[in-house]
């Protein structure tokens, strides 16, 4: 097969990985660096050309795209998609997954457990969005964060109200979330390829932090998940219309919560605490549905 994979770094482990694991099996895999590549978007025969050279006979595309460049690359990946190129994830499916409120909203709609969130813009009364999600301790996260950054515990009820006030006072968008404190400082990334659990791992945040993010200090460990935690995880990908996920889960009092879904889940901690070729994973299911014109939405979304 002809595969493009859109990454700004061929060097990172994941991109590393995803092209040797395809060229193992004996395919064409080509890098392209989505801000370089620009699109006719116009003309009868839609195209997109990178550093002079028009890009065509691709039958699937792998996209990889950083959270800073969510909206051009999902615009280079629906241009594929127009094109009959087959994605991994589909365009809109990732833009969905990159607006937290908006992921929870789907996810929550369909009955996946979720820690208690509220969202405001500019409410008249604080403290009446902190007693909505049960009062304080409470996480307070950043609409467009990743990582980690922009995710902040308010002990108390006094540090709950600066904390949101301060986040207004800068118009950031925030959602205000019940903490999940017997997860311990803890999550379970569950690696979802075609609606199976592939993998998962545990992630332990670094003492006195109670964010596990890899990116914050946190270690991971191979994990023994639940059935339920396994069918929550294959639900939640399934809701957000993703065939390669990563569902972050708590343990809670209340059973397996989702507090995130990746659409760009990365393969270093994964491959790492499980020794499983994730990558290999991801390469065979491309080689099985990722047929040219197999796109549900053709970049109609
Ligand atoms: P990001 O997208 O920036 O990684 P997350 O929402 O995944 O943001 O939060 C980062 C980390 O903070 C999670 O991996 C988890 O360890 C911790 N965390 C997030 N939300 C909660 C919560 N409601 N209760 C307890 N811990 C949380």
């Amino acid at each position: 097969m002809k595969i493009a994979l859109l990454s700004r770094n061929s060097k990172l482990y994941s991109s590393r990985r995803i092209i040797e694991a395809a060229e193992q099996r004996g395919h064409e895999i080509k890098v392209i660096d989505v801000l370089r590549a620009y699109m006719n978007i116009a003309s009868h025969k839609p195209s997109i050309h990178y550093k002079g050279e028009s890009l065509e006979g691709f039958d699937a595309v792998i996209p990889r795209i950083g959270a800073s460049v969510t909206a051009y690359g999902t615009a280079v990946l629906r241009q594929f998609e127009v094109m009959g190129v087959a994605p991994l994830n589909e365009s809109v499916a990732i833009t969905r997954s990159r607006d937290k409120l908006r992921s929870l909203q789907l996810l929550s709609r369909k009955g996946i457990g979720m820690p208690l969130t509220g969202y405001a813009s500019k409410p008249d009364d604080i403290k009446d969005v902190i007693k909505m999600v049960g009062g304080a301790p409470l996480v307070v996260k950043l609409l467009q964060g990743t990582q980690g950054i922009g995710v902040v515990l308010a002990e108390t009820q006094k540090a709950a109200e600066s904390v949101i006030e301060a986040f207004m006072g800068v118009k950031a968008d925030i959602l205000v979330q019940e903490y999940i404190k017997e997860a311990g400082g803890s999550d379970i990334r569950c690696f979802v390829i075609d609606g199976k659990v592939v993998a998962a791992m545990k992630r332990q945040a670094p003492k006195g932090e109670f964010r596990s993010n890899l990116h914050r200090g946190g270690t991971s460990s191979l994990i023994k998940i639940t059935p339920e935690e396994r069918s929550t995880a294959v639900r939640a990908a399934r809701i957000m219309g993703l065939n390669v996920a990563g569902v972050d889960l708590l343990r809670s009092n209340h059973g397996a919560v989702v507090i995130e879904v990746n659409s760009s889940p990365g393969l270093e901690g994964i491959e790492g605490a499980t020794g499983k070729d994730v990558a290999g994973m991801i390469i065979s299911y491309v080689e099985k549905s990722c047929k040219p014109g197999r796109t549900k939405t053709r970049g109609k979304g």
